[in-house]
């Protein structure tokens, strides 16, 4: 008995030996910079970066990509050097902040009321929408939903940013079906409000403001620092800031920046 409690034994701590030796083979290394990474994330997984995961799939591919940390716009500077240093790469210097800017002052006219789904790609996809122009903000908030920092909100028929809750993520821009919110650096010196390409005839139809491409702000400009291509392009390493663009343009679609963003124009009517 004592014997064949011994060969037991003998056979139990063999198998145990092979299962730690196989345990130790078969184990995945995990990479300890990945939670290292991790910790310097901004754990928002907001999905702005384009990673299902998040946060934790962002920090498992930038070990893999590390030119995938511009993809996360709410890492500090600070924070980018840190993730820099794991990775053993050098960080450039942080590009400026942008912030969204509303390009629509919500007077386009109305062709009908809409009813149904209150989302502006909903009404976006209805016949083109409910406004004459095709470009217009439908006012639905869509950028709102979109926004994981409550920065966003809807006045007077306009998106309005709350520049200190904004972490410049652009899911807004990214959720507007009419391309109206667009990233745009803070120190943007001349704002244009309109995001219509069209052509003057048919802003004119469709809108009581909206850029008409008359090209008084282009040879107005006395530093030649805009462009229209179709819509007004302002260079702002020229633009001296002067302000004869925002006062001669005939629709007062233009606006002096580094301010609030978008204006609140009354609500759009027919
Ligand atoms: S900016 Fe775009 S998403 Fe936001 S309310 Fe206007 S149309 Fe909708
Ligand atoms: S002056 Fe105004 S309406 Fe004319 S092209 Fe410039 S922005 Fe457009």
């Amino acid at each position: 008995m004592i014997e064949e409690m011994g060969i037991m034994g003998i056979v139990g701590a063999s198998f145990a030996i092979m299962l730690v030796v196989a345990a130790r083979k078969m184990a995945v290394k995990i990479d300890e910079r990945i939670e290292k990474i991790r910790e310097k994330l901004p754990g928002a997984s907001c999905g702005a970066c384009g990673l299902k995961g998040g946060c934790d799939a962002l920090a498992e591919e930038l070990v893999k990509d590390p030119s995938l940390l511009g993809k996360c716009r709410l890492v500090g500077p600070e924070e980018k050097r840190e993730i820099g240093k794991i990775l053993g790469i050098e960080v450039k210097e942080e590009e400026e902040k942008k912030l969204p800017r509303v390009r629509c002052t919500g007077e386009s006219k109305i062709l009908f009321e809409a009813a149904g789904e209150r989302t502006c790609s909903a009404f976006s996809d209805l016949a083109g929408g409910p406004l004459a122009c095709p470009y217009g903000c439908l006012g639905m908030g869509d950028c709102v939903r979109a926004c994981p920092f409550d920065a966003l909100r809807i006045e007077n028929g306009l998106p309005v940013v709350d520049e200190e809750r904004c972490r410049g993520c652009g899911l807004c821009e990214q959720a507007c079906p009419r391309g109206v919110i667009k990233l745009l650096p803070k120190e943007t010196k001349v704002l244009l409000l309109c995001n219509s390409p069209a052509s003057g005839k048919e802003v004119n139809a469709s809108c009581a403001s909206g850029c008409i491409k008359c090209r008084i702000c282009e040879k107005s400009c006395p530093v030649q620092a805009i462009k229209l291509d179709p819509l007004p392009i302002i260079d702002s390493s020229l633009c001296n800031v002067c302000g004869t663009c925002v006062e001669k343009c005939p629709r007062k679609v233009l606006k002096l920046g580094v301010a609030p963003l978008a204006s609140t124009p009354p609500m759009p009517s027919g």
